[in-house]
């Protein structure tokens, strides 16, 4: 048995996600510059989408963000103590019952979405600065037309809302919630105006009133079809941690739903379920070597995953060898379309186990 023959294992080495902060900035001027003169702000929600709020808010509000949203209380008081006093930071799901104090200590503003959390708000601090979410055609959250009209006094300084279909420049509904968003707002004649999440911002000027809110383009998901200005942010790579040579027939995995047609060359990667990596990429996804793609072969297991590597000589993919599940090579887009699923939930899955590196700008 001569070298090329044997198996080889790296006991160490865990799976790193690089996250490019200048590439977040460079989004978000992207976007204010499409948005402008709206104000450009951020949404940072669930952990800024599992890239890590505690460095990416940070850095955008170096860059001059001035606005951030999160959906819950707990972001809320968290991203205030790492921003401190200056950024406006509001609160998509606004107060549940009780958290009302919570938003003054903090100068969280309230984003209300119905009637009750309306006047709870007005009954403990009317004077403080709200927002005001409609529906206008989602019907996920917000006040329904009709009790819209119907608030108690409150200082209102923003009115949102929500479009269901964005991601689709030709459905009819953007038109329609844009022209019920136009009716809803004059209710608050003297508050600012907000309707363009990332895909919103790209359906036009009409879309973008006061304020746009992207979270996904800024983290590198593509919220268009048409030529864009988004970078990809992120790089997601895992060491080789073993490699063997199976004969033809080898059944690979668990359930060995995947054999080896002829002699091949494998390399188990240490990444899996467990990190963030969709099982539903087993048979289907794929890591890079530099610009070669090594398909992943059998099922996904929850720390480590197999490739087919014999279109690669052996010297160059020894244990140790890290090669790109997401990467320059494979945006988040397209991963997350071979996981059959999107963009969001493959980033906002991204595992706590492997190592994080952030580059600045
Ligand atoms: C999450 C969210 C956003 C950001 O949406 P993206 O599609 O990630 O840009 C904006 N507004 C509201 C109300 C949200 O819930």
């Amino acid at each position: 048995m001569g070298a090329l023959q044997r198996t080889e294992t790296a006991g160490t080495g865990a799976a790193m996600l690089t996250v490019d902060l200048g590439a977040v900035v460079a989004n978000w001027r992207a976007l204010a510059a499409r948005a402008a003169p709206a104000e450009c702000a951020a949404v940072v929600k669930a952990d800024a989408y599992g890239l890590g709020a505690a460095e990416v808010a940070p850095a955008l509000a170096r860059a001059g963000c001035r606005t951030f949203f999160v959906a819950l209380t707990g972001e809320g008081v968290a991203l205030r103590r790492l921003l401190g006093g200056g950024p406006e930071i509001f609160i998509l799901h606004g107060p549940a019952p009780g958290e009302e104090p919570m938003f003054a200590a903090h100068a969280l503003v309230p984003v209300l979405n119905c009637a009750a959390q309306a006047h709870a708000w007005a009954a403990y601090a009317a004077e403080l600065p709200a927002a005001v979410q409609v529906d206008t055609g989602m019907a996920r959250l917000g006040l329904p037309p009709a009790e819209a009209a119907g608030l108690p006094h409150l200082h209102v300084t923003l009115v949102l809302s929500h479009l269901a279909c964005a991601d689709d420049p030709a459905d009819p509904a953007n038109a329609a919630q844009l022209a019920a968003f136009r009716a809803l707002r004059q209710l608050w004649p003297d508050a600012r105006a907000s309707l363009a999440a990332s895909f919103g911002i790209f359906l036009g000027p009409e879309y973008h009133f006061d304020l746009v809110r992207p979270g996904a383009a800024l983290y590198g998901i593509v919220p268009t079809a048409g030529p864009h200005p988004i970078r990809g942010v992120l790089r997601l790579r895992a060491p080789v941690i073993q490699t063997r040579r199976v004969p033809a027939g080898a059944g690979i995995g668990y359930g060995q739903t995947w054999r080896a047609p002829g002699p091949t060359r494998l390399a188990t990667l240490g990444i899996g379920y467990a990190d963030g990596l969709p099982r539903s990429l087993s048979n289907r996804g794929g890591a890079w070597l530099g610009e070669r793609r090594l398909p992943i072969v059998g099922r996904i297991s929850m720390d480590s995953v197999i490739v087919d590597a014999s279109a690669v000589p052996q010297a160059v993919l020894a244990p140790g060898t890290p090669l790109d599940l997401i990467g320059p090579m494979a945006g988040v887009d397209a991963v997350a379309e071979a996981a059959g699923t999107v963009g969001y939930e493959l980033l906002t899955r991204l595992g706590g186990r492997f190592a994080r590196r952030y580059l600045d700008g």
